[in-house]
């Protein structure tokens, strides 16, 4: 007899992440656990509580300027923060007793590491204690009010390559010898931490445990990826700095992708493509409103028109101008070859007869890049600018839309335009302050009267 399921059918393993406006409090935590026991099946990833992250990184701009108070001020209000969750958190006398010790001994352990000297490695093991706190209260908390989860150590599974970057396969070898081949039941871990090459305990960047969760869903072939953050859903524009946005209740992979790697916070840049190479479906859902639709991210999912606007500041533009660039060839790979060298990604890029404009979002390297640029040619560099990015098909026919995109744009200053890259997107750079007034405006150029249509019901 034919079996009549298919493998998904029968190993339902669902990666649910909560990212840190999730677990803000004991109150969001506990809301949490009721969407956790819903499940009998999942993989959970917790980020660290809200600020926690942000907290411990100005803990290590104190340790990295030697200022002892600053440390000492900042870690014992985290102490602090977490104590107070715990008490929240549990109601019995047993249970918070062990919740807070357990808290004491990280920060006994955390007390000893600040007494050593800074330095990069020690200040991502600071980083990391964040998701291993959270996720160790979360976990006592849920097996204390009996949603039954097994903690495990995302350092012992989530690798990094000399490159920097994960393997879904390693992942996957590392998770199968810790649970299985098939596993079951609820299991609890953290995001955003990893160990890199060299055995040092490092992170997969800002925003990471979203990362985290597509690796994971795709080492487990999970048959979904939950995003559970504190917003109906991915918006049409940044909601920080746009009033008028609504949510976009399906997105592609790649309208996805191009929207994180350029900008929107709700989704690190990285984690649509461990999800999109395995066809996984990420599923944004908001904690607040847990039966509101979210945003669903898969395959197949062809839209008209334009999707959404994002945006990115920290953007350095660096500028080569060269009359050797003239008629030449390898001009452009010799350029290229320094910034992979430096291990430097290149976001945006223009060229014209006698000049590339390139732009970086990571400028730690920018010293030692700067002179062998100067080799090539003259090199001019701005920084504080900022990527705006708008998102759909830009090229459907018969619009104009490009045109009236960029027609809209002429009252800013406008340093580079990227366009015909792909169908997906128009992306421009501008002057980092005049972001929010780019957002605005074109949100009424290309949303309004989609939000007429919201706003008049
Ligand atoms: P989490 O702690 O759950 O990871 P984040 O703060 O990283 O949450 O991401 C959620 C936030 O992303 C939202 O509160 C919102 O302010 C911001 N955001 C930026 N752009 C968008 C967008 N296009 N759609 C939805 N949220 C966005
Ligand atoms: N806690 C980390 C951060 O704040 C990772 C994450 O939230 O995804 O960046
Ligand atoms: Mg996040």
């Amino acid at each position: 007899m034919v079996a009549l399921f298919s493998l998904q059918e029968i190993f339902v393993m669902i990666v649910m992440k909560f990212g840190g406006t999730s677990l803000g409090n004991a109150e969001r935590i506990k809301q949490v656990a009721e969407l956790i026991k819903r499940r009998d099946d999942s993989f959970i990833i917790c980020s660290a509580m809200s600020g926690v992250t942000n907290s411990l990184v100005d803990t290590s701009g104190h340790w990295k300027a030697g200022n002892h108070e600053g440390v000492a001020e900042i870690v014992a209000g985290l102490k602090k923060h977490f104590e107070l969750t715990c008490y929240d958190l549990f109601d019995n006398e047993k249970a918070t007793l062990e919740a807070t010790s357990i808290v004491s001994g990280h920060f006994e352990l955390i007390t000893g590491r600040m007494g050593e000297d800074y330095s990069i490695h020690n200040e991502n093991w600071l980083l990391a204690r964040g998701e291993i706190i959270t996720s160790e209260i979360i976990a006592l908390y849920l097996n204390s009010c009996g949603i039954a989860v097994t903690w495990l150590n995302a350092l012992d599974f989530t690798l990094t390559g000399s490159d920097g970057e994960p393997s879904v396969t390693d992942m996957r070898q590392r998770l199968s010898a810790m649970i299985g081949d098939n596993p079951s039941g609820r299991f609890l871990t953290q995001g955003y931490i990893c160990i890199d090459h060299e055995g040092n305990t490092s992170n997969l960047r800002r925003g990471g445990s979203d990362y985290t969760a597509t690796l994971a869903g795709a080492a487990l072939e999970a048959a979904a990826i939950e995003i559970w953050t504190d917003i109906d859903g991915v918006r049409n524009n940044d909601p920080r700095f746009v009033e008028d946005t609504f949510p976009i209740r399906e997105l592609s992979f790649d309208e996805a992708a191009e929207l994180a790697y350029f900008g929107a916070k709700i989704l690190h840049p990285a984690c649509v493509w461990p999800a999109s190479s395995d066809n996984i479906p990420i599923q944004l859902k908001n904690t607040l409103e847990p039966d509101a639709p979210g945003t669903m991210i898969r395959s197949g999912t062809t839209r008209k028109g334009i999707t959404a606007v994002a945006a990115k500041d920290g953007i350095t533009v660096i500028r080569i101008r060269s009359d050797r660039m003239l008629n030449a060839y390898g001009f452009l790979s010799r350029i290229f070859a320094i910034f992979e060298k430096n291990k430097t990604p290149i976001d945006v890029i223009t060229t014209s007869e006698v000049a590339v404009s390139v732009t970086i979002d990571d400028d730690t390297c920018l010293p030692a890049i700067v002179p062998k640029l100067e080799k090539l040619g003259k090199v001019e560099i701005e920084s504080a600018q900022a990527i705006v990015c708008v998102v759909g098909d830009v090229l459907e026919q018969h619009t104009d839309r490009a045109g009236r995109i960029i027609d809209s744009l002429r009252h800013f200053n406008v340093k580079m335009i990227s366009y015909g890259g792909s169908r997906n997107n128009i992306t421009v750079v501008v002057p980092a302050e005049q972001v929010k007034d780019i957002l605005r405006s074109l949100n009424t150029l290309l949303f309004g009267t989609v939000l007429k249509q919201v706003t008049d019901g």
